[in-house]
């Protein structure tokens, strides 16, 4: 087996949820930590002060630019991981911790809050708050395969990987209007409602079956964006879909 990659989790301004979602892969996860990750980064789980050379910084949270310290550290993130992934709505969009300007404050002196897109470069996104065990442990597995490999496995997690990485070029600010436009519009939504239930807003309500948004109250948070299962949606995955699911399959298992 290859040498592992080495990863690490970089915790800005944040609920933890997401980092609770990467520890709700149960066995999953040791078997990710035992065959494929050395994870050498973690201010919840391990005692290391300092961050280290990574080969992918998984970021939770958007960072308050009121903060100094919090700035150097993604600024630090950047400059040591070779991958950035903003892991989660917030790190991504801002997502609830947009709704911090202009009043809501979790401490006075933290007022203003970005989504690390705002100031670093961002390779790929992982979307949800939180995004789910599996979408995480498939992006590292992923990241594994394309790093270390056969060329069969680097064409998969490529294909895997490259509508994650597209929704990290298109930017830091999603709104309600985005996803009228790229999610109902274009006839993938399946009415699930999790666009309604995930606005802090109360600007999305669902009618017959599909998201109304009223774009007066809209904050621009993207929790709506980064929340809905379609906004990522990529016929390439769906085409391969089996392939790409067998390849992470057979990596977990690998050694069984
Ligand atoms: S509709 Fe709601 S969840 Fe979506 S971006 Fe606007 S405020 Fe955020
Ligand atoms: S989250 Fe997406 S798929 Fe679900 S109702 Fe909202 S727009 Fe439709």
């Amino acid at each position: 087996m290859a040498e592992k990659i080495k990863a690490g989790h970089v915790h800005m301004s944040g609920c933890t949820g997401c980092l609770v979602s990467v520890a709700d892969n149960y066995e999953g996860l040791l078997k990710v930590l035992d065959d494929y990750v050395d994870w050498v980064y973690d201010l919840t789980l391990a005692d290391v002060r300092h961050i280290p050379e990574m080969d992918v910084a998984f970021v939770e949270g958007s960072v308050c630019i009121d903060d100094h310290l919090s700035v150097e550290e993604i600024l630090e993130t950047r400059k040591k991981a070779k991958v950035v992934v903003a892991l989660g709505g917030c790190a991504a969009y801002g997502n609830i911790t947009r709704f911090c300007r202009g009043g809501q404050w979790n401490q006075p002196q933290h007022e203003s809050y970005l989504p690390i897109g705002d100031i670093i470069d961002v390779d790929l996104y992982i979307p949800g708050c939180a995004p789910t065990p599996q979408q995480i442990r498939n992006v590292v597995v992923m990241a594994y395969l394309l790093l270390k490999g056969n060329d069969e496995q680097k064409t998969l997690a490529a294909q895997y990987l490259k509508p994650l990485m597209q929704l990290a070029e298109r930017g830091t600010t999603a709104c309600g209007c985005d996803v009228m436009y790229d999610i109902i519009n274009q006839g993938l939504c399946m009415g699930c409602g999790s666009c309604a239930a995930s606005c802090p807003v109360r600007a999305i309500s669902m009618e017959y079956g599909k998201p109304n948004i009223n774009r007066e109250l809209c904050i621009k948070c993207g929790a709506c964006y980064s929340q809905c299962p379609r906004s990522w949606y990529d016929s390439g995955i769906v085409d391969n879909y089996e392939a790409i699911m067998d390849a992470v399959d057979g990596a977990l298992k690998v050694g069984e």
